[in-house]
């Protein structure tokens, strides 16, 4: 393993020093596996190299900033930028652009978004490369499964998916704010206009989600939301997450509930459940938080929340 390489975070039943010796061969192969170039994946353009490069630097001006020592490269090979036919080819044509944190690779279609999406995109994509990820192991069924990438997090005995609406927000303004302070540079070196890059509108509505929160808390402690935006930017890299009891002093007791419950990962019911989240953190009224959360809750996120809000 080589100085840029990641550790590789692991929790278990049961697992012995063996185990993880064996887990830690099987995620690198697969890794290994996802920096050789697909099948059509052209070589990349000088342009594009130095972008990567710059992206390298932004990022860790970002972790400086953050008080983050530890520095983490993406190396060119981690990033696949596709020509549309050959990104749908291998991953169809629902979403343009993703991060697998198992093989901790980043797959771009290049000839389909507006420089100015796909620059943002590829800053997105890149802070979730460069996020806490931690994974399962199930020693039993000698599986090993993405457990956590930034605030996202799966239980393990159930397929449920907690708060990747928060993780998504957090990741996407954390990219407005590095493609923003280095826009000028952008539009030189890369040729992007002035324009706002347009993501899906759910992203925006996440977004201002995590505006009100952020504000609220802010407000409540008596700090400048900048700094309260700085820890929860710092905990998607870091994975603390202590800090998100200030969400529980400001909302009550079982709110991280109903902000675990915003889905960005399933898309039936989406428009409807940010609705109701957003008013759950926008209005004042305790009755109707309460009323939101029992109807978007069920089976055990229920009970917690019930336990939880009745000990605040
Ligand atoms: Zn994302």
């Amino acid at each position: 393993m080589n100085a840029m390489e990641r550790e590789y975070k692991l929790f278990g039943k049961n697992m012995e020093k063996g185990d993880e010796q064996q887990v830690v061969a099987d995620l690198s192969h697969i890794r290994e596996k996802e920096r050789k170039p697909l099948e059509g994946e052209p070589e990349k353009s000088p342009d594009e190299l130095r972008f990567i490069s710059r992206l390298n630097d932004y990022i860790q001006q970002e972790f400086k900033e953050l008080g983050i020592q530890e520095s983490r490269n993406i190396e060119p090979n981690q990033i696949h930028l596709l020509p549309r036919d050959v990104f749908e080819r291998h991953f169809g044509e629902r979403i343009p652009a993703f991060h697998s944190t198992t093989g901790d690779s980043i797959y771009a279609v290049k000839d389909r978004l507006s420089k100015e999406i796909l620059y943002d995109t590829l800053v997105h994509e890149a802070i979730h490369a460069v996020s806490l990820h931690k994974f399962h192991v199930d020693k039993e069924k000698r599986k090993v499964s993405e457990y956590r990438t930034g605030y996202q997090t799966r239980n393990p005995s159930r397929k449920k998916w907690h708060f990747s609406g928060f993780s998504e927000a957090l990741t996407e303004k954390f990219a407005r704010d590095i493609y923003n302070k280095h826009l000028d540079a952008l539009i030189e070196e890369f040729g992007v206009s002035e324009k706002e890059p347009q993501l899906p509108m759910v992203y925006d509505r996440f977004m201002q989600i995590v505006d009100t929160i952020v504000k609220r808390v802010a407000e409540r402690k008596g700090e400048a939301e900048t700094s309260v935006w700085q820890r929860f930017k710092r905990g998607l890299i870091t994975g603390e997450m202590l800090h998100l009891r200030d969400v529980e002093e400001t909302y009550g007791g079982g709110s991280l509930r109903v902000l675990a419950a915003l889905d960005a990962l399933s898309g039936d019911v989406l428009p409807e459940l940010i609705d109701k989240v957003d008013e759950y953190f926008t209005t004042d009224d305790i009755e109707k938080r309460k009323s939101i959360a029992h109807e978007i809750l069920s089976g055990s996120d229920l009970r917690r929340y019930n336990s939880q809000s009745k000990s605040s």
